[in-house]
């Protein structure tokens, strides 16, 4: 069977299947009996004649994703194409305690409501979380900022009748934006969040290396001896990237950094300056060893887009490879990416089986 399988232009059809070979008509109608696919228009294909093109119906099946981050939860509801149905951010602080994860389930069940869906079609629900987490997706084994350690993924989902799995939020973040870029299959995402991470995405699967550290790009050390990091070392990349060394001037408002910033407040500009120096070392050292895009996240990729050409120009004079800059891109999603990755761990393999 072969497949032709992307975004195509009418807004209400995401996926689409191009099937060239007679023998893969039987499984086709069998999905369209399942209600999975319709007929749709058709395509041109490789071989010289047309190929029928088949359309995944994509509010066949739907998948909620959650970001559990330190004083808040977002939860998005999203479809085969990834669309948002239903979003929502609520403030709500961390706490390993049951009424926190009552809280959970109960705006995780008020949303499928809301949204009309029936609940026997939604796959299942991804949690991000920052920290690191079990092979399997089922506990975090720690993680620092929300100050919790071997937490069982049942205990977050126990009131939800659906299967669960656990994200690291960095890997879920890139997962969401290589699905924006399906063209690219290597890609290297770093979070730029309150804290520093990132993922390593290779033939579009996620690099987690021996223990499940890989991409933790936070603590790569940029300088000898330096200012100190959260993890207990010196001179860790978190200690000169993060968004707080940022936010920390502006009363902890991010937003209000990049306006004052865009105003041309000089000490801003000064801050600015210092931490996208910083940025362009940790970047080409990231150019260097994967050869392959970098994209620009976390919470300050709402604000890169127009400062792309300025972190470029600060990367190119480190650069040993003439152009390696041009590999650095702002985020696709400006927020929510680490919920709608969460999301995709289910509607990914079910697309996948579907093939
Ligand atoms: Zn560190």
């Amino acid at each position: 069977m072969v497949h032709q399988f992307g975004s195509i232009s009418k807004p209400d059809i995401a996926l689409r299947l191009g099937i060239s070979l007679p023998t893969a008509v039987q499984s086709v109608k069998s999905l369209q009996l399942e209600g999975l696919l319709d007929e749709g228009d058709l395509l041109e294909s490789t071989g010289g004649r047309k190929a029928t093109a088949i359309v995944f119906r994509k509010n066949a099946r739907f998948a909620i994703g959650v970001d559990i981050t330190r004083n808040h939860i977002s939860i998005v509801l999203i479809n085969l194409a990834a669309d948002i149905i239903e979003g929502t951010r609520i403030e709500m602080p961390y706490r390993n305690e049951s009424d926190y994860y009552q809280e959970v389930g109960r705006s995780i069940k008020a949303m499928i409501t809301v949204s009309g869906i029936n609940p026997e079609d939604i796959l299942g629900v991804g949690f991000s979380a920052p920290g690191v987490l079990t092979e399997d997706g089922q506990m975090i084994l720690y993680s620092h900022v929300l100050q919790v350690s071997a937490l069982q993924c049942p205990t977050i989902s126990r009131d939800l009748p659906y299967p669960s799995v656990l994200c690291n939020d960095a890997n879920a973040a890139g997962i969401a934006e290589m699905w924006k870029h399906k063209d690219e299959p290597n890609a290297v995402y770093l979070s730029l969040s309150d804290t520093v991470g990132g993922a390593i995405l290779l033939h579009d699967e996620l690099y987690l290396g021996e223990n499940q550290r890989g991409g933790e790009f936070g603590h790569m050390t940029m300088v000898q001896d330096g200012l100190p990091c959260y993890c207990g070392k010196k001179g860790c990349m978190d200690a000169y990237c993060s968004a707080l060394t940022l936010s920390r001037f502006t009363g902890g408002n991010l937003g209000l950094f990049f306006e004052r910033l865009k105003a041309g407040d000089k000490s801003i500009h000064a801050i600015w300056d210092q931490y996208v120096s910083y940025l362009a070392v940790a970047l080409n050292n990231l150019i260097v060893s994967f050869d392959c895009k970098v994209i620009l996240g976390g919470y300050l990729g709402e604000y890169l887009e127009e400062y792309v050409d300025e972190i470029r120009g600060q990367a190119a004079k480190l650069t040993t490879f003439s152009g390696n800059e041009n590999y650095i891109t702002a985020c696709t999603y400006k927020r929510e990416a680490a919920a709608v990755g969460a999301a995709l761990l289910y509607v990914r393999p079910f697309i996948r089986q579907q093939n």
